[in-house]
């Protein structure tokens, strides 16, 4: 009865409507190019409803057919799932080798079998950045996404290492921090950042930060990064004039890592400046015997001007008879006892570094010295100076970062910008 009425109600409707429309006359004109179609409202009315009982019968034929199970067959979207797929990896293979454009192409493939999944958005947006310099929208859609943010984050912090741009990289590690308080790679760049802009509280602070999360930083390279903050915060206390804070601070770096040198150079330079020839003679001999580098080797030289040559070789062969297995040892007591004339202890010192396998220039350099002041044998001498150039060049500060060799230590190579990385290097 519902129905019925409702049918009775929906022909008299279109009844209204068709007088009123019949009482109303209009026409419609389309115009394409220089093509024009005149109809009728009622006609186009008319061509509307046959349009709509079309559709609505292909819709009811597609249903009756079950072509719709065709288009969700879990076989045939599992096999276009794996096309999809295959084009992706496809995609990080250009990606690979530097193919960007490619890259997209089998990308935006991916995409349109897989949609905008995190793996497919990662690729477009990695290609994208290398393709051009243009606004990556791929990259702003993962920003959006919680779970996918890090990740954008992370390469642009990459691309901030990559560039140098430290400031910027401190600010990215700064906030990724507070969605990954624990995270180690991250605990531990905010350190290296922090000292590569000179910011040593903050590297300090950071650095004591980075040990309370286990195996962020394994317990000898903290003790190693503990002493290179002391010792460059010794400096900011030197250059301020505070000189008994500086050698606190020495003092500590050396309790942290006894071999490491720069402390203990620094703190013997600053005894050596106030007249305390003593104490500077302490943390020398200390290091001399861990760690020995030629800038040590010549502060002992010269600590006390006054004595004769024979009072320093006496001196220095007592600071090194305790285990002189370094070339360093043995080149400044050949040296020394050359300006002594102690030529048995020159030679016997120059032969234990070419049989310890530790010869270099300064070897052989010394040798035909010894040549020369020993025995005036000129010939003899030119061919050993020969023979220096040959060999390897001697131990000394270098980056392993950049592979420069700066002529004295910083906590920041001053040609390529990065946190310890300067050491003695040894043959
Ligand atoms: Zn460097």
């Amino acid at each position: 009865m519902t129905r019925l009425t409702a049918y009775i109600l929906l022909s008299l409707t279109i009844a209204l409507v068709a007088s009123w429309f019949a009482s109303n006359p209009g026409q419609v004109l389309i115009v394409w190019q220089e093509w024009e179609v005149r109809l009728s409202v009622a006609t186009l009315i008319f061509l509307l409803i046959i349009y709509t009982a079309f559709l609505w019968l292909s819709v009811w034929t597609m249903r009756k057919l079950n072509i719709f199970t065709y288009f969700s067959n879990p076989r045939r979207l599992a096999a276009r799932r794996a096309r999809g797929e295959k084009n992706l990896d496809r995609a990080w293979s250009a990606y690979a080798l530097e193919d960007y454009k490619e890259s997209i192409k089998l990308g935006l493939r991916a995409r349109s079998t897989l949609g905008d999944s995190g793996d497919v958005l990662r690729l477009l947006a990695s290609a994208t950045r290398n393709q051009s310099k243009d606004k990556n929208l791929y990259l702003d859609q993962l920003k959006s996404s919680l779970v996918s943010a890090p990740w954008v984050l992370s390469q642009e912090l990459d691309n901030s290492l990559k560039q140098k741009a430290w400031p910027s990289a401190m600010l990215l590690v700064r906030d990724m921090l507070k969605s990954h308080p624990k995270n180690k790679f991250l605990l531990k760049l905010n350190v290296s950042l922090s000292a590569q802009l000179g910011n040593w509280q903050e590297a300090k602070v950071s650095l004591r930060k980075a040990m309370r999360e286990k195996g962020a930083i394994k317990p000898a390279e903290q003790k190693h990064l503990s002493a290179v903050i002391n010792y460059s915060l010794a400096l900011e206390e030197k250059a301020a004039g505070n000189k008994n804070e500086c050698i606190n601070l020495l003092k500590s770096a050396l309790k942290s890592s006894p071999s490491f040198a720069p402390a203990a150079q620094l703190g013997a330079r600053i005894y050596i400046d106030q007249g305390d020839k003593k104490s500077a003679e302490k943390f020398l001999i200390n290091i001399w015997k861990k760690n020995p580098n030629s800038e040590i080797g010549d502060l002992l030289k010269n600590l006390f001007p006054s004595e004769s040559k024979g009072e320093r070789f006496r001196r220095l062969k007592t600071v090194s008879k305790s285990e002189p297995t370094f070339s360093e040892t043995y080149h400044l007591l050949a040296e020394i006892a050359i300006l002594a004339e102690q030529w048995p202890d020159a030679q016997s010192a120059l032969e234990k570094v070419i049989d310890s396998g530790q010869a270099s220039k300064k070897t052989y350099q010394t040798l035909a010295l010894l040549e020369r002041k020993q025995k005036s044998d000129k010939q003899a001498s030119d061919k050993l100076l020969e023979r220096s150039e040959i060999v390897p060049s001697d131990n000394h500060w270098f980056c392993s970062s950049c592979q420069n060799s700066p002529m004295h230590y910083t906590a920041v190579c001053q040609k390529c910008d990065t946190f310890d990385k300067i050491s003695w290097f040894r043959l």
